[in-house]
């Protein structure tokens, strides 16, 4: 039996500048995504739903394929040669023939050439091989389109946040496809969307009404006849179509009534998604606010850090990584010794690596990327005066506990000393998702009274157990959530809370 594994991820934010060419499918390093024996390589082992495809299909001894194996950061739309070289090399593995097929996609990627990479993509498969039981691994912050259901036999998304589930996700998506091909049973999907624009900063999966809605999806899946319910929290910084969170359902329609059970239970997730729907809202307070409370929380700090949480520019949701609105607030109230995490600005390093360690230099820094998506075409470096404390080629190994072993890739990276601020200045962007990122410059984050985190999530299980507090601090930036800033067109309306009084309309 023959099967075609691929992995195809990428979360769009369509109001980045960031580009997203085909190089970036490489996690950071330039290199691109992997292709073929090469793809099956780098996946064996990885604790992803694709590593965990290739365990499934090779315990049942079958003949693999794998044609792609690519993961981009968040960024802009992915460049159009890109989408169509990485869906090319998919579909002419599935048109060589095959016997099942077996994706790991993210569900939120935009091209500039799809407003629905996944779905445009399960479609040209489907196309190719109709009657081929198809099965994918779906992120947490997947849009879910209708398209996207009408082209799978299977879809099982992550459930959790931050992902740590994402092997055990293919795990259940490679189970269910292999039960379908043995005749065990003949999934039909139910799909609702719960027409909520739900943010980021409220759906961490161990808190509040996000974790409510997974424990209930848990709870239905130990439902005679239902086969996986998957709570979607979509990704808001989408201007498509389908942005938003949903719920789909794969059923047994071998059993009476499977396809109604589907839809019914996936109508019940999405109007318990939509009674909760405030919940799933994060309210920011200015910027100024949080610095008073930083200033507050430092006073009980006990020598402890407190982290500005610089959520605006969140680069794992596709932010610039330069913003400087959160550091010039910290420097204007007074504060000192603050530690600022990885700022993307290669022309500040470029400067500093000429000047030399030990150099002071005057430079300007950071707010270099226009954000014409949120209407900032001008922006505004920060002046700073300073030493050269570091110089590095901005590679390091993660300790973890997320990422672990995993090779980062900052770019050319140095390390601007003010004085009062510490400033870590790459010439890539880098979430602060690993303590190496300010060692591997010589820096103890421990020690910062202010630690300046561009980061909503993946800084949490390493910054947080060293940290006094954290305060979230709003920078101007395409990762923003205040959605006043941003100009929806396409998203379908009306949906909550873009418009707050209208009623949810049943049905996608
Ligand atoms: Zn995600």
């Amino acid at each position: 039996m023959r099967v075609v594994i691929a992995r195809m991820q990428h979360e769009t934010n369509t109001f980045s500048p960031v580009p997203t060419p085909l190089a970036a499918f490489g996690t950071g390093n330039g290199a691109g995504p992997y292709y073929g024996r090469d793809a099956e390589r780098a996946m064996t082992g990885a604790r992803v739903a694709m590593g965990a495809m290739l365990d499934a299909a090779r315990a049942r001894g079958c003949a693999i394929v794998t044609p792609l194996a690519a993961m981009a950061y968040p960024s802009a739309p992915v460049q159009a040669a890109a989408y169509t070289r990485m869906c090319d090399a998919i579909c002419d593995a599935v048109a060589a023939g095959c016997d099942a097929i077996l994706l790991d996609l993210h569900g939120a990627m935009v091209a500039e050439n799809s407003d629905d990479g996944e779905g445009d993509l399960l479609e040209r498969i489907r196309a190719l091989a109709p009657d081929t039981p198809l099965a994918v691994a779906l992120d947490l912050h997947a849009n879910v389109s209708p398209k996207m259901v009408a082209h799978a036999d299977i879809l099982v998304g992550y459930k959790t946040y931050p992902h740590i589930d994402m092997y055990e996700t293919g795990e259940h998506a490679a189970r269910l496809l292999f039960d379908m091909v043995d005749g065990r049973s003949r999934p039909v999907l139910g799909y609702a969307h719960a027409r909520v624009l739900a943010q980021t900063l409220e759906m961490n999966t161990n808190r509040a009404a996000m974790k409510a809605a997974l424990d209930g999806a848990r709870w239905r899946e130990q439902d005679a006849g239902i086969l996986a319910c998957s709570v979607f929290g979509g990704f808001p910084q989408a201007d498509t179509a389908a942005a938003g969170m949903s719920v789909v359902v794969v059923a047994d329609a071998r059993r009476r009534g499977g396809a109604a059970l589907a839809q019914r239970t996936a109508d019940w997730g999405a109007d318990f998604l939509w009674s909760r729907r405030a919940a799933f809202i994060f309210h920011q307070e200015p910027l100024a606010d949080s610095i008073v409370r930083a200033r507050r929380a430092a006073a009980r700090a006990n020598g402890r850090p407190v982290i500005l949480m610089d959520h605006g520019d969140n680069v794992m949701s596709g932010g610039t990584c330069d913003t400087i609105d959160v550091l010039g607030a910290a420097l204007d109230a007074g504060f000192d010794g603050i530690v600022v995490g990885p700022t993307c600005d290669p022309q500040a390093v470029a400067q500093m690596a000429a000047a030399g360690i030990g150099a002071e230099v005057s430079l300007m820094l950071g707010n270099r990327t226009p954000m014409p998506g949120i209407g900032l075409d001008a922006p505004r470096p920060l002046a700073l005066t300073g030493r050269v404390r570091m110089l590095s080629d901005g590679t390091y190994t993660v300790r973890g506990p997320i990422f672990t072993g995993d090779t980062m890739y900052m770019g050319r990276t140095a390390v601007l000393d003010t004085g009062r601020a510490q400033i870590v200045v790459t010439s890539q962007p880098h979430e602060p998702l690993d303590l190496g990122c300010f060692t591997s410059v010589g820096i103890d984050p421990g020690a910062a009274r202010f630690l300046v985190l561009k980061s909503r999530m993946y800084f949490r299980p390493v910054f947080e157990p060293l940290a006094a507090a954290v305060v979230p601090c709003a920078s101007a930036g395409v990762t923003s959530s205040d959605n006043a800033i941003f100009r929806f067109s396409r998203v379908r309306r009306p949906i909550y809370p873009l418009d707050p009084f209208a009623a949810r309309a049943r049905r996608p």
